[in-house]
């Protein structure tokens, strides 16, 4: 089988790998669709992310979705046939952490196509992976496998907005309107918010932003002033999810956020010193809190995208085949042109 490889930075290869045999309670699934995510992107571009360089030659990928091609001994949950979203997180399972619903935050994860670990935790970019059947939530038929693959984003955001409290009736500030932002949006319209603005640098994924029905867009870059509200000088917004991993960004969610209001963290910071205006979070009261990846929220994620109640179709920009992964990946590191783009294997 193949398996795209990143073995420099911007040097990916689709390059022949060994199908290893598989082991009780394992599966081998035929992935179909991978989606680019910030983070592959980061590793593409730098060959490493924050302190962990890539030290072998790597496959990324943690969003895929495929068909169930072979089962193991011992597999009970899936058969052959079966068309699964694959979860990329192993938690330890024993930890106090994992015990606690809290697996996120297991000191001993594995998690596909991360570099954390030595050997690396080779990701989901080919033509078929051998896991064990509990990382695969079955999905119908008739969902798209690009849309199946958007299981693990989804889950990030479901995990994002459970730290950020009812939303019935709360305005929402989402920052960043790149694939995660575009999510927060949806999810939160759909968790009643009664208004959700987002903002980007960039004019094009506002535009996406709008058609999934966001409140009132921003482009921050062209018109800084856009969010001030001479009725509201203290700000106005009861939620702020920052998505952009931007200081500036974080700046803007705790101008805008109401006194008593709540940001969440979601964006990845590539810049690990940011300063934080903490006399805005000291004189309105304000809580932070930050979101790390998700929980138990990914067989949640699956059936509401199974369902069909979702509207993602405007966040899914292009599909490549496997063999122009370099084209696919320069088009999604380019945000005036793509949404989330994704491999076809
Ligand atoms: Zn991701
Ligand atoms: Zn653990």
């Amino acid at each position: 089988m193949k398996a795209v490889v990143l073995r420099a930075a911007e040097d990916l290869r689709v390059e022949p790998r060994e199908e290893r045999a598989l082991g009780p309670g394992e599966v081998r699934v035929r992935v179909e669709s991978g989606g680019i995510c910030g983070s592959d992107l980061h590793y593409f571009h730098h060959y490493r992310m924050g302190d962990f360089p890539v030290r072998e030659p790597f496959v990324l990928g943690h969003e895929a979705a495929g068909t169930i091609a072979e089962t193991g001994p011992g597999v009970t949950r899936v058969a052959v046939g079966d068309r699964v979203a694959i979860n990329p997180s192993h938690p330890c399972g024993q930890c106090e952490f994992c015990r606690s619903d809290r697996e996120n935050l297991c000191g001993d994860m594995i998690f596909l196509g991360s570099s954390r670990r030595f050997p690396h935790a080779q990701g989901l970019f080919a033509e078929s992976f051998a896991t064990h059947e509990r990382q695969c939530v079955k999905v119908p038929a008739d969902t798209p496998a690009r849309v199946a693959a958007l299981a693990e984003p989804l889950s990030v955001v479901l995990h994002a907005l459970s730290h950020a409290g009812p939303l019935l009736g709360r305005e929402v500030l989402v920052t960043g309107a790149g694939p995660i932002g575009s999510l927060v949006l949806m999810m939160a319209r759909f968790a009643g918010a009664a208004a959700v603005e987002i903002t980007d640098v960039t004019p094009e994924p506002l535009k996406v932003a709008e058609a999934l029905g966001a409140d009132r867009t921003h482009d921050v870059a062209g018109n800084p002033d856009s969010l001030a509200d001479p009725a509201h000088p203290r700000g106005r917004f009861d939620v702020a999810v920052e998505c952009s991993g931007h200081p500036a960004a974080l700046a803007t969610c705790l101008a805008q956020l109401a006194p008593g209001g709540t940001l969440v963290q979601v964006g990845m910071y590539a810049n690990t010193q940011v300063t934080v205006p903490m006399d805005q979070v000291m004189v309105k009261e304000l809580t932070l809190k930050s979101s790390m990846r998700f929980a138990r929220e990914f067989p949640v994620a699956v059936d509401l995208l199974a369902s069909g109640r979702l509207n993602v179709g405007p966040v899914l920009s292009h599909e490549f085949a496997a063999a122009d992964a370099m084209e696919a990946f320069r088009t999604a590191s380019d945000r005036r042109r793509s949404m989330k783009v994704h491999l076809r294997f």
